[in-house]
């Protein structure tokens, strides 16, 4: 898999010194909220497990699967719910845990869902950033990093269901995707 990857943009190291930073910003404001923390399956899966685990207060986790990518490196914009929370966030304080919000489409699709079941605030962590990506009004309250406008992979993120297994963040060489 290594052969695969451009550059490292974060390593194993950088994103547990994030991890620790953010959970300790999550404790600190929601230090007696009893949080729902929903994380969006599959690329935040080893973010929030970390997350969570960086956090000392109590909270309750749940997972939600959306779906907007169908296997290619551009969103398709059209983002559908795939498998639903268990958890009734109405009048819950409600912590959304992303891998990497880019066009902000799919944020927004949870974000206005979750408002719409009466949730009482609604905050958002993503592991990473991609600003210049951004098609719709949706941001992130809490964020790991910054990145280019390049489609990166590990630690969670995939292409074509591949990668996710890398423990670090790294850029995916353009031939893998073009080649495909
Ligand atoms: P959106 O465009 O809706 O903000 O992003 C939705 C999803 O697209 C993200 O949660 C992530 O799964 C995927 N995505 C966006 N940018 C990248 C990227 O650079 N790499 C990978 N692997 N997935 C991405
Ligand atoms: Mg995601
Ligand atoms: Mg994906």
């Amino acid at each position: 898999m290594d052969n695969d990857i451009l550059k490292v943009l974060y390593s194993q190291d950088e994103i547990n010194e994030a991890c620790q930073r953010l959970g300790k910003q999550i404790q600190t404001a929601y230090q007696d909220k009893f949080p729902v923390v929903i994380g969006v399956l599959k690329g935040a899966t080893f973010f929030m497990s970390d997350i969570v685990r960086a956090t000392d207060t109590y909270m309750q986790i749940d997972f939600i699967d959306v779906s907007s990518y169908h296997g290619g490196t551009q969103s398709s914009g059209d983002v559908e719910l795939v498998t639903d929370i268990t958890t009734d966030v109405s009048g819950r304080d409600v912590v959304i845990v992303e891998d990497i919000v880019d066009t902000g489409q799919t944020l927004k699709f949870l974000l206005d869902m979750l408002k719409g079941r009466g949730a009482k605030s609604i905050k958002v962590c993503s592991l990473l950033d991609k600003p210049a990506g951004r098609t719709v009004d949706a941001h992130a309250d809490y964020i790991g990093f910054e990145v280019p406008n390049e489609f990166v992979v590990g630690y969670g993120l995939d292409y074509d269901e591949k990668y996710r297994n890398l423990p670090y963040i790294g850029v995916l060489k353009p031939e893998i995707y073009t080649n495909n």
